[in-house]
């Protein structure tokens, strides 16, 4: 028989990653609602979708689908990057192996300045152009018993800061300028962060389709 509840009871939903970053921030986010958040680390077997779709929500359905039919447990699968606008919306979808390595978040950071720093050419200025991005976040939520699926997507826009700021968050946080907050996304809270990033936004309209 499948487990589908936890030894305390509660519902177990696998989330489709290995980024500890992500996995934190669901955690937190699915607590009140009594769920057992697991993530792939405790699913060593879980196979590896190669993400070739060409929008987050493709790659997302992709994901939950592969390892919650699978698994045979319901799957929350989230596919999310940073569109930058003067970079015509990259890294977009190749927002984790930008600088080549998958989640090699320094190496990441580091192509992205240097990519806004190239498009001063010719103008002596030391310092990488600003430019407006946001991060794009879609979700899936699947269960293979029924092969029902929801999605959602959330969105938050602010600003590519000039050098890194904060420790905490992960992925591209550190450069990422909050204008709400007037902070980077590495400088707030997980809470504070939670309350208005692309994951945030998406996880409360997931949730608002599921009561
Ligand atoms: P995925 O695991 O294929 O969805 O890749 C997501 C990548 O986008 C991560 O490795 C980060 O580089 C970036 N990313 C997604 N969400 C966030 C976030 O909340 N903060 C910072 N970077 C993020």
């Amino acid at each position: 028989m499948i487990e589908r509840m936890s030894g305390d009871n509660k519902q177990i939903i696998v989330v489709a990653t290995r980024n500890m970053g992500k996995v934190r921030e669901f955690r937190h986010a699915l607590a009140p609602f009594g769920k057992e958040v697991r993530s792939l680390h405790e699913y060593p077997e879980a196979p590896e979708v190669v993400e070739d779709g060409n929008t987050f929500a493709e790659n997302a359905f992709k994901k939950a689908k592969q390892i919650g039919d699978f698994l045979n447990l319901p799957v929350l699968s989230d596919d999310s990057g940073l569109c930058v606008d003067l970079l015509d919306g990259a890294p977009g979808i190749y927002s984790a192996r930008y600088a080549g390595e998958h989640g090699d978040d320094a190496a990441n950071n580091a192509k992205l300045l240097s990519e806004l720093m190239r498009l001063r050419q010719g103008d002596d200025t030391e310092q990488p152009l600003l430019s407006t991005a946001r991060f794009v976040c879609a979700l899936v939520l699947y269960d293979p018993s029924d092969e029902s699926s929801i999605q959602s997507e959330g969105e938050v826009e602010g600003w590519i800061t000039s050098e890194t700021a904060g420790a905490g968050g992960f992925g591209y946080d550190p450069l990422f300028y909050v204008p709400q907050y007037e902070r980077t996304m590495a400088e707030v809270s997980v809470e504070e962060k939670q309350q208005i990033s692309h994951r945030g936004v998406a996880l409360g309209r997931l949730i608002e389709q599921l009561k």
